[in-house]
């Protein structure tokens, strides 16, 4: 890939990540001072759970596209960008500009999330 367009990919995973990185430290902020400290009765805490949990698998979901992002991050640097990390056949560009932290090709993607 041309240096111009990996310059550009880098950049808009650096922006993602920092944005991603502030979603989800709001997110376990207000968490913890929604969930902090008041003793619930018991229909509240059914709700509270379920919240929890609402708001768990949101932090989990970032959290994997961020581990996704530093994946694409370190592929950048060492040359391997833009090529899926399972069959290395190139991932094509206008997926990487509509997911630049796809480290997989469609795919393999598919193969991978009917796991
Ligand atoms: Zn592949």
């Amino acid at each position: 890939m041309e240096k111009e367009k990996l310059d550009s990919f880098r950049a808009m995973l650096v922006e993602l990540k920092k944005r991603l990185s502030s979603d989800y430290e709001k997110t376990l902020e207000s968490a913890s001072e929604e969930f902090g400290s008041e003793v619930p009765d018991m229909n509240d805490e059914a709700t509270r759970t379920m919240s929890r949990r609402l708001l768990m698998s949101i932090g989990d979901k970032s959290l994997d596209t961020l581990r996704q992002i530093e994946e694409a991050l370190e592929r950048i640097d060492d040359g391997e960008y833009g090529i899926c990390a399972e069959c290395e056949e190139p991932i094509p560009e206008g997926r990487l500009e509509l997911v630049p932290h796809a480290i997989f090709c469609v795919r393999c993607q598919e193969q991978i999330e009917k796991k």
